[in-house]
């Protein structure tokens, strides 16, 4: 504890209050549990960043990380290649929506935006349309950390320090229920108008995790595609937080029936490895084509890791064998029941679920609000690690969660939001 206040600086943390309490040091995990150094287990409510999908330490996980450590650890994807980067790829393509052609690997769901971002402007210049080079993305929209997706962001909050250094991108307005027309509105003037010098709409699948798990209606995706289509504009949809079952079928894309330009993924993709992927389709590839000055000088150096790789097939047999959106189905009930309670007892602000996903706002602070650091607190005591954004409380646990655990963690946030509400 000593070495991590003196030594480590941790992210998304105001280090003063973090320095001012003793650190919360994990040992171990396994399942949907995270155990401390005394002992204590507490539920993972937020599958640790949003990422251990099928719980920590999967037995079939760990079983493919040391047989891969048989054979290969690392190689390059530069002028080489390896079995599961291809076969990876193949297998990624068949789950995803009709006409994803091309997988492009990074290391995480940053890089994995930023590459069609940059393929994007580049797409269309060799296309003949040098010109098409700002973005378009959604108020609220979260889309990684590097400072080309940064431009994206829109949490004022995390944005605010930035404002002056970043590449320009229009700002349209959020299409929650009420406000659909409008703001369907907003971005179709705005495509019409100026799309000589859009190059891609980028948007999160159905459901802006960082903003405070907020959803927006499935229409919304296809009129975009319609329109992106009509215009001539790339149409990119993160999934890298709702692929995967969170929101419950595998891609959030399938709400909608839709099939984007580029389709980013990551956190789940992998496991617990970093590492994620940036599909696209045929006409966008085929733009690289016809001499060497055209081809996409970009690559990470960990892109396709043969660890990774490995694993990330065998998340996806996993998915398969163990019927794993099944129990999504099952659960995303519970999930639904048990925050249309915590809504309906009245001391909340608003309740939403969507999948695996549950979210409270217990106050209008947002981001900044502490509402939900003193629930979190709460929870600590009683058994789950329930780290908010802000004023808003949400779970969004491992797909793998049994009745027990889910009844459990339901009940614990239920009680922590009254211990702190009254
Ligand atoms: C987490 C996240 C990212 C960024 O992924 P990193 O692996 O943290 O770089 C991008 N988009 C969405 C929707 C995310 O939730």
């Amino acid at each position: 504890m000593r070495r991590d206040k003196a030594f480590v600086w941790h992210p998304y943390t105001p280090m003063d209050a973090y320095e001012a309490q003793d650190p919360f040091v994990i040992a171990r995990a396994e399942g949907v549990w995270l155990e401390d150094v005394d002992g204590k287990r507490y539920i993972d409510a937020n599958s640790s960043w949003w990422v251990a999908s099928l719980g920590h330490r999967h037995p079939r996980i760990c079983r493919a990380l040391a047989e891969k450590s048989e054979t290969l650890l690392h190689c390059s994807l530069a002028g080489t290649t390896h079995e599961d980067a291809a076969f990876l790829a193949e297998e990624l393509l068949a789950l995803a929506p009709p006409g994803l052609d091309r997988v492009f690997y990074s290391d995480n769901g940053s890089t994995a935006v930023e590459v069609a971002l940059k393929a994007s402007v580049q797409c269309w210049a060799q296309l003949g349309m040098p010109q098409k080079t700002r973005f378009v993305a959604l108020d609220g929209a979260f889309h990684g950390d590097t400072l080309g997706v940064t431009a994206l962001g829109g949490v004022d909050f995390f944005r605010r320090p930035f404002a002056n250094i970043i590449v320009e991108c229009a700002r349209v307005p959020f299409p929650d229920e009420e406000g659909y027309a409008r703001a369907f509105d907003a971005i179709r003037t705005l495509v019409e108008r100026e799309h000589g010098s859009i190059a891609a709409v980028v948007v999160e699948a159905i459901v802006q995790g960082a903003a405070g798990m907020r959803m927006y209606p499935p229409a919304y995706l296809r009129d975009l595609r319609d329109l992106c289509t009509k215009h001539d504009v790339f149409l990119v949809v993160d999934e890298v937080f709702s692929g995967y079952g969170r929101t419950g079928p595998f891609f959030a894309c399938e709400h909608a029936g839709i099939t984007p330009d580029f389709m980013c993924i990551g956190k789940a993709f992998a496991s617990v490895l970093p590492m994620a992927a940036t599909l696209c389709t045929k006409r966008i590839e085929a733009a690289f084509r016809g001499g060497r000055e055209r081809a996409f000088y970009y690559g990470h150096t960990f892109c396709g890791n043969p660890l990774g790789a490995a694993l990330a097939r065998e998340v996806l047999r996993i998915y398969n064998d163990e019927a794993v959106l099944e129990n999504v189905a099952r659960q995303s009930k519970t999930i639904e029941d048990a925050f249309a309670r915590i809504g309906a007892s009245g001391r909340v602000k608003s309740v939403r679920s969507l999948g695996m996903i549950g979210a409270a706002d217990l106050g209008a602070g947002g981001y900044e609000g502490e509402l939900g650091w003193k629930v979190y607190a709460e929870a600590r005591k009683r058994g789950a690690y329930l780290r908010p954004l802000g004023d808003t409380v949400y779970v969004c646990p491992p797909l793998v969660i049994n009745d027990a655990e889910l009844e459990e963690l339901t009940t614990v946030v239920g009680d922590s939001i009254e211990a702190v509400l009254g």
